[in-house]
């Protein structure tokens, strides 16, 4: 296993670390006094996002992952969990122009000539919709159903907790095509535009996510929408998701890292019974655990998106960096707003919203409970684990 990075990689990166310093970096005074006001989640507004995209692409950075011969940088997961770990390190919530859903390169060419470019070149906007009010785990259950009615599909049902789903102008949609196969067979994707008339509503959460209820009351999708194969369509929907169990944790890693520094910081020069509270042992132990724990998610998310760029099946590796990355952002934030007493508790530092923000960590993309399942299949089957090295 090689982690060097080439000499244009390290470029990028050096690239992205200086546009977080110089553009992201002054925001976070203004993401708290939004806080202050009760306006925290609506920042960056639309306008600001778009601004700082552009500043972005200006260095080159945009299209991320998409593959040359679609105008992207064509990055693998390894040098992208690095910049998602950089970008993480502040607190503004931003994400880079021009991505769009690994599975849309499944499209026909004239899907990607509607679908891909479009949001590629950031004109158009997706969000990925599987989970339902009655199948959130077991996604094998979903119930929303496509009906053929000659050329079309008639799309029934509803789904919940969908990204973006309020600003997206078209959903990547899984629907029942046939109930008796389920899962095997009976899954298809599909490509639906807002305006063939599905509607959403967003959801209020605890943190900085405004999720979506999509509802679909008949919604007529033609057949030429169908992304990938008939029946499919879970196929398409797994491969999604073992990309974000990559992601998440390289988020962790970034947001876990600034908040022990934050930490650091205030354990040299908060002072209690004359002394700086760094010099106590409870203290240290906070840091120290927390040091730790960042390390080990930094080197398992490392080594899931290295097995992904060589093409070997990392899902097992995912869920471990997932379940770990998760859990330990949660116990970082928790140790780091303790260490800084009650004002750890206040609005005035951001550390109560971080901690709100990545509860959801442990819960989308496959909660902590379904990684450990995954991993303990894996085990009993003997198909992975045990200090498997490629
Ligand atoms: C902010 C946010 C954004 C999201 N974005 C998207 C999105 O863009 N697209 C999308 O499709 N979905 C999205 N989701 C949905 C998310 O993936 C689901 O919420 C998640 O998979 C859990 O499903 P559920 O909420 O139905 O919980 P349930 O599946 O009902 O689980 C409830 C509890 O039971 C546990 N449980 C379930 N099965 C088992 C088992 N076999 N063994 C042990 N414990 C089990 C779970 O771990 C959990 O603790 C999002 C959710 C949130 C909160």
């Amino acid at each position: 296993m090689d982690f060097r990075l080439s000499p244009e990689e390290k470029l990028i990166l050096e690239t992205v670390r200086t546009f977080v310093d110089a553009e992201l970096m002054p925001l976070e005074r203004d993401l708290q006094e939004a806080e202050l006001a009760g306006r925290g989640g609506e920042f960056p507004d639309e306008e600001t996002l778009r601004r700082l995209q552009g500043k972005a692409r200006e260095l080159g950075l945009w299209a991320l992952q998409v593959p040359e011969e679609y105008g992207g940088l064509g990055l693998g997961q390894q040098l992208m969990a690095l910049i998602t770990m950089e970008v993480h390190r502040c607190l503004v919530p931003f994400q880079f122009g021009g991505g769009a859903d690994n599975i849309l390169f499944a499209g026909t060419e004239e899907q990607k000539r509607e679908y891909l470019l479009p949001t590629i070149a950031g004109e158009r906007r997706s969000c990925f919709a599987l989970t339902e009010p009655t199948a959130g785990s077991d996604a094998t259950n979903i119930r929303l159903q496509a009906v053929p009615d000659g050329d079309d599909f008639v799309l029934t049902g509803e789904k919940i907790f969908i990204t973006g789903g309020s600003e997206a102008d078209y959903a990547i949609v899984f629907a029942v095509t046939d109930r008796e196969r389920g899962s095997r067979g009976g899954i298809t994707c599909f490509l639906v535009d807002r305006s063939m008339g599905f509607t959403s509503r967003p959801i209020q959460t605890m943190g900085a996510w405004s999720p979506a209820r999509l509802a679909f009351d008949g919604v007529r999708v033609p057949r030429r929408n169908v992304l990938g194969e008939m029946g499919k369509g879970f196929e398409l929907a797994m491969r999604w998701i073992v990309n974000g169990r990559v992601v998440i944790p390289a988020r962790a890693v970034g947001r876990a890292q600034r908040l022990l520094e934050m930490g650091v910081d205030y354990a040299r020069q908060r002072v209690a019974f004359g002394h700086p509270i760094g010099d106590y042992q409870a203290i240290q132990w906070m840091l120290a655990d927390s040091e730790v724990e960042i390390e080990a998610a930094r080197w398992l998310v490392m080594h899931a998106a290295w097995l992904q760029d060589e093409g070997i099946d990392n899902h097992h590796e995912a869920s471990i960096a997932k379940l770990h990355g998760a859990q330990m952002v949660n116990r970082v934030a928790d140790r780091v707003l303790q260490i800084h007493g009650g004002m750890g508790y206040t609005k005035e530092l951001p550390i109560e919203r971080v901690l709100r923000d990545v509860r959801v960590f442990r819960i989308y993309e496959g909660t902590d409970e379904i990684q450990k399942r995954t991993i303990a299949k894996d085990l009993l089957r003997g198909t992975a684990g045990l200090g498997r090295w490629e």
